[in-house]
């Protein structure tokens, strides 16, 4: 079952109210079902503001923190875009939308499997998942023009900011896993790195190595 026009439009509302307000990323927003990516006990609860349990004990997370994340990275449609925590796949999609390429890691094989089957059924072409630790990012195709993670680092992955192009943005959260942790863009300039700092957010953590499902 999808979404009624009702629904939608309290999710757009929701949205921006919560400071979404970038006319591309709602429109992105619009095109992906949340419903699509959320299953068992907490369909019913797929369009409120907040995360939600997803297998492997992961989680979708909340779409105004989607949104801003979407606005923060700015992709263009010429963009090469990689995202570390595939999570659902949700996030991925809404990228989709907005760059030419998308490459999606996460540890767990189940998530992976699933998302990739979903991304099919929405013929979604132009997203490639991969299983994998992808705090070391993916060198072979490097350098990308956006990242994005969904998981949570200490500090930014040092292999990460180096796949980050000249004018490329990394957004993330960065804080210890039991915290509030921060979001923040990361803009790669000629001259280095410049830091900003976007809101305070809570994700699970960025985790070494493949995990066991
Ligand atoms: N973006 C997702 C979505 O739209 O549903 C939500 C992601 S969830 C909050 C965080 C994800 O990061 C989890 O699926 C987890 O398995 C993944 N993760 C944690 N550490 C990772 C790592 N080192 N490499 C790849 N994925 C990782």
């Amino acid at each position: 079952m999808s979404w009624n026009a009702e629904q939608k439009m309290q999710f757009l509302f929701t949205l921006r109210s919560k400071g979404v307000t970038d006319a591309r990323t709602l429109g992105a927003m619009e095109k992906v079902d949340r419903g699509d990516f959320v299953r068992g006990h907490f369909a019913d609860r797929a369009y409120d503001d907040m995360p939600l349990p997803i297998s492997s004990g992961q989680t979708i997370s909340q779409p105004s923190v989607v949104g801003l994340m979407t606005q923060a990275l700015n992709v263009q449609p010429r963009d090469k875009v990689l995202e570390v925590g595939t999570g659902s796949g949700y996030q991925a999609a809404i990228l989709s939308h907005l760059g030419r390429r998308v490459y999606t890691v996460d540890r767990h094989r189940r998530l992976t499997r699933d998302s990739e089957a979903m991304f099919a059924k929405m013929d979604l072409h132009n997203i490639t998942v991969i299983t994998g630790d992808g705090s070391f990012g993916l060198p072979e195709q490097a350098p990308f023009d956006r990242i994005i993670l969904t998981a949570a680092a200490e500090d930014p992955p040092g292999p990460l900011l180096a796949q980050l192009k000249v004018g490329g943005i990394m957004v993330l959260p960065v804080g210890q896993s039991d915290a509030v942790q921060n979001l923040i863009k990361v803009t790669r300039t000629e001259n280095g790195l410049n830091y900003d700092e976007l809101c305070k957010v809570r994700f699970v953590p960025l985790i070494e190595g493949l995990g066991h499902a």
